[in-house]
């Protein structure tokens, strides 16, 4: 038994409970029971305990649409690179980089961004990988990653013609390969989708292949409109707009995750909610990328399941949520708007998500749910209750104040000291392979 106490306590249950001086015991991989510091300590006398030091206490985060691959982007220069849209950006950046990765790269980049991710709270990671230049066992590599550092994550693979069809069978086979893999798991903490990149690189033949292919119980995970180029790819080629498409493929469904939805109309917004789909937006990218503004608002309201991630941009959800807070307020020219939108999107939508993929209770402190807790230290200059929450945490707080993380029981990081591994060996390692991936690239 562990209690993590002395600290204000957020669960995010079905009455918001907020406890100034709660606590949370953990039994095992799950959560035993959540009350006062009083309470428990007396309940479970013997139990070890970490002190939260009057700070947060609260689940752990869950990042909806990550990308691991994108890690040894960071400083990157490549030569000749100038994006003036899109697809320059795709092609110059994104692309370059995943068609030079080796697997020990991509295995790296995994220990980079999931290292990160325990920095920032995320406990629970959604990620769309692409490694064009070695895809058979891509996806074992970053689960490497992930049960060597005790991060919880569902991976798919971004299936595409880009490469020419040979490449694009061999990532349909991975995809398989690795559903079949995650469904044997039994620790609830792997899973696994079927990824597509966008409709645009993808042929009605591929589309007919992953149909064909894809093992029961999980659905796709999908670029969907986020350049106005994959709208008008659909119209010229397909004569009919992406949403139609993907459905008339059976893409559609509770299990299928659509990335961005910028360019959507009022009859696909109303397809996504018919067949229970569900949709990621990844305000920063969207925004940095120069791509528009999603109709988010507008998706949350009609009753769209609806997420938040980061699209491999930052791993601070907590940032993501900041930047989407004021990115829709200055699009609809509405100072009200997003205010309680995208908090739930983070801690109720993403929570949702999740569990259509794994099996205990997440982004929930309550008996029963999965033992992923995090610390944040935080001493409020207001009053702090059940009803204001979100205002302290998005004002007052970002990833950085995130000092201890439990994963399924497991703490970590305490304290701020990364408890899984050796922190300085893998960041060097990383900057040893980033180099060789920029020598390469540049060559
Ligand atoms: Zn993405």
């Amino acid at each position: 038994m562990l209690i993590i106490g002395n600290g204000r306590l957020i669960t995010r249950d079905e009455n918001n409970t907020f406890l100034e001086d709660g606590a949370a015991a953990l039994s095992g991989e799950t959560i035993a029971a959540v009350g006062t510091t009083a309470d428990l300590k007396k309940a479970y006398p013997d139990a070890e305990w970490i002190d939260a030091r009057g700070g947060v206490i609260m689940p752990g985060l869950i990042n909806a649409h990550e990308h691991i691959y994108s890690s040894f982007a960071r400083g990157l220069s490549i030569n000749g690179y100038n994006p003036k849209g899109f697809l320059d950006i795709l092609d110059g950046m994104w692309w370059t980089i995943d068609r030079h990765l080796t697997l020990h790269q991509t295995y790296l980049s995994a220990m980079a961004t999931y290292i990160d991710c325990i920095k920032n709270g995320v406990t629970t990671v959604f990620d769309h990988h692409a490694s064009f230049g070695h895809i058979t066992g891509s996806l074992f590599e970053i689960e490497k990653a992930a049960k060597e550092l005790g991060v919880r994550t569902c991976l798919c693979y971004e299936i595409s013609d880009r490469d020419g069809m040979d490449k694009s069978r061999e990532s349909v086979m991975e995809n398989v390969n690795f559903i079949q893999h995650a469904q044997e798991d039994t620790t609830d903490m792997i899973a696994a989708m079927m990824g597509m990149h966008a409709q645009f690189t993808i042929s009605d033949e591929t589309m007919d292949l992953c149909r064909e292919l894809k093992p029961e119980g999980v659905g796709y995970h999908i670029h969907v409109a986020e350049g106005i180029e994959d709208l008008h790819a659909c119209l010229r080629d397909h004569g009919k707009r992406i949403v139609d498409r993907l459905y008339d493929f059976d893409i559609l469904g509770p299990k299928t995750l659509l990335g961005h939805c910028i360019y959507i109309n009022e009859h696909e917004m109303d397809l996504i909610r018919d067949t229970d789909t569900m949709v990621v937006h990844n305000p920063e990218s969207n925004m940095g990328n120069a791509c528009g503004c999603p109709p988010t608002m507008a998706l949350v309201h009609k009753g769209v399941l609806t997420g938040l991630g980061t699209d491999g941009y930052t791993h601070d959800m907590i940032e993501s949520w900041k930047v989407a807070n004021v990115l829709h307020k200055h699009h609809l020219c509405d100072p009200n708007a997003a205010w309680g939108e995208v908090p739930q999107m983070l801690f109720y939508n993403n929570p949702k998500i999740a569990g259509r993929y794994f099996k205990k209770p997440l982004g929930v402190l309550k008996e029963g749910a999965a033992a992923d807790v995090i610390v944040m230290e935080y001493d409020p200059l207001t009053p702090m209750n059940a009803g204001n929450i979100n205002g302290h945490l998005m004002f007052g707080t970002n990833g950085n104040n995130v000092v201890t993380t439990v994963c399924n029981g497991k703490v970590l990081m305490k304290d701020r000291e990364v408890l899984v591994c050796d922190t300085a060996k893998v960041m060097a390692d990383c900057r040893q392979a980033a180099k060789e991936l920029a020598d390469d690239i540049n060559g």
